[in-house]
């Protein structure tokens, strides 16, 4: 599986519209100080459903959205898509291109889409579970995490064997799971106390 494209428009330092292609083997960003390398890699990371702030060097979601220059207007819209070609078939989905998008807009609203059709966040995480690719998971690789690993912080070795070896998605299957049958079982105790009364 490839990343092929990434497309930026009003996230960040990017009032233009941007697209970067990667071709295969490394890609490297080069550029001086302050002008948005990692702004493309949060934009991935964004894309990919991150939702937390702190994780995408912001204060608050709304700062994501390019907040203009002297000479430009802030946008109102940001909005990212990221391009896979699935030609391995490793994401579970019949399609070889798989494009997922975010969009976020000042007034709160947010919406994501598959491959043009908007969906759930949670149909973006399920896609990616277990590919080695999300907003969490080991893709994308900062200094910050290869300290945790070193010093395994909150199991974070075992976290990406787990990751890694595809069993992510059980775990995540057997805690909703769990939470259900916790659900059942207060239903189930309700039951028996109405049964207690009519008795
Ligand atoms: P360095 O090499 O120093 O790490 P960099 O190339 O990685 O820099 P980034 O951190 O990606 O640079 O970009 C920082 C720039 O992005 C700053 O100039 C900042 O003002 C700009 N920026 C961040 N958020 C916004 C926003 N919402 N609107 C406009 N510009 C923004």
């Amino acid at each position: 599986m490839q990343l092929s494209k990434l497309e930026i428009k009003g996230f960040k330092s990017f009032g233009d519209r941007v697209v970067l292609h990667f071709d295969q083997g490394i890609t490297g960003v080069v550029g001086p100080n302050g002008s948005g390398k990692s702004n493309i890699v949060d934009a991935i990371r964004w894309v990919l459903g991150e939702q937390k702030t702190r994780a995408l060097r912001s204060d608050k979601m709304e700062s994501v959205i390019f907040n203009g220059t002297k000479k430009r207007k802030p946008l109102q819209m940001a909005e990212v898509s990221l391009t896979f070609l699935n030609d391995k078939g490793i994401l579970p989905t019949e399609y070889s291109e798989v494009t997922i998008a975010r969009r976020y807009y000042r007034s709160g609203d947010s919406e994501y889409l598959l491959n043009g059709v908007v969906c759930r966040l949670k149909d973006i995480t399920n896609l990616f579970m277990d590919s080695g690719i999300g907003s969490d998971s080991y893709a994308i690789i900062e200094l910050r995490m290869v300290d945790d690993i070193l010093n395994d912080r909150e199991n974070a070795r075992r976290t990406l064997f787990e990751e890694a070896s595809g069993i992510s998605k059980f775990k995540l299957r057997k805690r909703e799971t769990l939470r259900k049958l916790e659900g059942v079982d207060q239903d189930l105790s309700r039951v028996q106390d109405v049964l207690h009364e009519i008795h």
